[in-house]
């Protein structure tokens, strides 16, 4: 398996057009876009940084995972994304070397990319989401 960067980091928000300003009008960085992935129950804004991206995530629902980590853990830094080359054989990989997965098999993310999350249980409290594009 070989990871090629960190993709981007996932922070939790409240409100996207409210932390949107942040990034834009402060910060200085470029908005390259929005979505909202239906299954996932979220509202996705990407903030280009070099290499990486910063990931905003607004819930769309109540009962969605991010509604549920702002509930429990506030406002935040939610997940970590690496790029990996092959989805598929990464995660065959961590789960014959014992990591726990979220995700046996990739699900669709923003993007068209193709995701899976790992348990934070095996990754020292962290989210961690692999992404193939
Ligand atoms: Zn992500």
């Amino acid at each position: 398996m070989k990871i090629l960067k960190v993709d981007h980091i996932g922070i939790a928000v409240n409100n996207i057009e409210q932390a949107k300003a942040l990034y834009t009008d402060i910060l200085g960085i470029p908005h390259a876009g929005s979505e909202t992935v239906a299954e996932q129950k979220v509202t996705t804004a990407f903030f280009p940084v070099g290499e990486a991206e910063v990931e905003l995530l607004e819930s769309t629902a109540p009962d969605g995972p991010i509604a549920k980590f702002i509930e429990s853990k506030g406002q935040g830094i939610q997940h970590i994304a690496f790029r990996v080359e092959n989805i598929e054989q990464a995660l065959e990989e961590l789960k014959a070397k014992g990591v726990r997965l979220i995700d046996e098999k990739p699900r669709r993310g923003a993007g068209g990319a193709k995701i899976a999350f790992l348990h934070p249980k095996s990754t020292f409290g962290v989210l961690v989401e692999l992404s193939e594009r």
